[in-house]
């Protein structure tokens, strides 16, 4: 074997070296990245990549990162830079970086307590932190997930397995939800052996919350019809228009009849730490389990994300024992009892690193410029004449299209709009289907962009979209 291959108390000089290389590599990298992207076609970098033959290693670290810089980081996309306004990828706190490569370094297993002793009290300790914020009671507790996905999951199995506690069997159990909810919550009622129309979707108003009263006679509807409403999901932050649904009138509703809610607050989680807008969240602590992700709107790297619940008993719903890990009346605190994963990265060093650096104000400083950022893009894209705007933003998306074109080619030519932008690298957005009609989408969370930011984005849109109806309207007339 090589020497000082592995980490250990011998190869200290290799490590320090490594971790200060791929820093460096890193850094050049960001420094000589003037767009968020320079993206090559799918079949360019599938072919650039299977050129790599992994029967032949290079022999040095160094070797390795140079490849990787090429391959990879050449490639990137950087969520950092302020022209990045798709998805709901945020710029990272480098302290919950530097965090990172210290989980990775011990490569604690919070599984369980003997593979992980004070890491397995810290993420317990931030999730009763974060439960107490957002007043889910004494009771409350959490797990850290990879994902709202797995959030999500977790939470309906743990609401189904409390509904069918008395025998009602599962083609009988409902999901009361808005049209609007993330897609996670259909592959969870798939994934849990739910009947094929077990999400029912409820009306939502004009801003794209759900409306209590349609929730109510979903309900009613639900239970004429013998069926059982396993949970009300709620959404704080939908993925296309950042709405947040009623939650407190939802809290009476489902309280009123002895319903589980869900609140999927991936997106919207984090306006707790918000000094102007944490009131969106009112009645948040009403629900029975909540997702966040600290990795969409908490600065926080891939993968963080965490279920909360205001009952803990309620993870038994979800526990299985193993002699060999975590025997059924252990004496010690194992964090598997309440987890679907087994092995598991210690995610809440990054935030726990974050907060003890710059506090949760910092984090709620940051969401509020990014908040004030989409709302000025609103009223920058309001004066521009070939663009049309959804509504004002709720949160950090912003709906809008190019429309000087003719009808039948609006949709096409927005399509491109935003392919033609990413190809370019320059200006990185999303699109939608709204209606039946396409739209563009900003997602803003990076509180460094500004007002130039957007201008520049919504000139590129437009000085692109004259040119592809140029495009379009020279192949009709030829
Ligand atoms: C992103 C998102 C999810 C899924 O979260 P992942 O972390 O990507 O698995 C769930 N719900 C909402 C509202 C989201 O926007």
């Amino acid at each position: 074997m090589r020497p000082n291959a592995l980490f250990s108390g011998k190869s200290l000089p290799e490590y320090k070296q490594a971790i200060s290389e791929a820093g460096a590599v890193v850094a050049d990298a960001v420094a000589s990245a003037n767009h968020p992207a320079t993206p090559r076609p799918p079949a360019h970098l599938r072919s650039v990549v299977r050129q790599v033959d992994l029967d032949r290693p290079l022999g040095e670290l160094s070797s390795a990162l140079e490849e990787a810089r090429d391959l990879f980081l050449e490639h990137a996309v950087w969520f950092h830079d302020a022209r990045y306004q798709a998805h709901l990828n945020c710029p990272v706190a480098t302290a919950a970086i530097a965090a990172d490569v210290i989980a990775s370094s011990v490569n604690t297993s919070v599984d369980t307590w003997d593979q992980s002793l004070a890491a397995t009290h810290i993420e317990t300790h931030l999730l009763e932190w974060l439960a107490g914020r957002l007043g889910l009671g004494d009771l409350a507790d959490g797990v850290f997930t990879s994902g709202g996905t797995a959030s999500n999951l977790q939470a309906l199995l743990l609401a189904r397995e409390h509904s069918t506690a008395d025998g009602t069997p599962l083609d009988a159990l409902r999901i009361l939800t808005s049209p609007e909810a993330h897609f996670s919550v259909t592959k969870a009622a798939r994934t849990l052996g739910l009947a094929a129309d077990a999400v029912v979707h409820c009306p939502t108003d004009e801003r794209g919350r759900l409306r209590p009263d349609g929730v109510e006679s979903a309900i009613d509807d639900a239970e004429k019809a013998g069926l059982t409403v396993m949970a009300v999901s709620a959404t704080a932050g939908t993925t296309d228009r950042g709405a947040v649904d009623p939650l407190a009138a939802l809290a009476q509703i489902t309280h009123g009849r002895g319903l589980w809610l869900h609140v999927d607050a991936a997106v919207g989680g984090a306006l707790v730490t918000s000094s102007r807008h944490s009131s969106l969240l009112d009645g948040i602590g009403g629900a029975d389990s909540v997702t966040v992700d600290f990795h969409k709107t908490w600065y926080q790297p891939v993968a963080a994300s965490a279920l909360l619940v205001r009952d803990r008993r309620m993870f038994a719903h979800s526990r299985t024992n193993a002699d060999y890990l975590n025997p059924e009346h252990a004496r010690v605190p194992n964090l598997v009892d309440k987890s679907l994963a087994t092995s598991r990265r210690f995610d809440a060093l990054k935030p726990w690193i974050t907060l003890r650096t710059h506090g949760a104000d910092a984090i709620g400083s940051w969401l509020d410029a990014s908040l004030d950022l989409a709302q000025e893009a609103h009223t920058i894209a309001e004066a521009m004449p070939d663009l049309e705007l959804f509504e004002r933003p709720s949160t950090h998306m912003l709906l809008f299209r190019f429309t000087a074109v003719d009808l039948e080619q609006r949709d096409d030519v927005n399509d491109a709009i935003r392919e033609t932008l990413f190809m370019e690298g320059r200006t990185v957005i999303a699109r939608t289907r709204w209606g039946g009609e396409t739209w563009l989408k900003l997602t803003l969370l990076n509180p460094m962009a500004d007002a130039a930011d957007l201008r520049a984005t919504f000139d590129d849109v437009v000085r692109t979209g004259h040119l592809l109806a140029g495009d379009l309207s020279a192949e009709v007339s030829a």
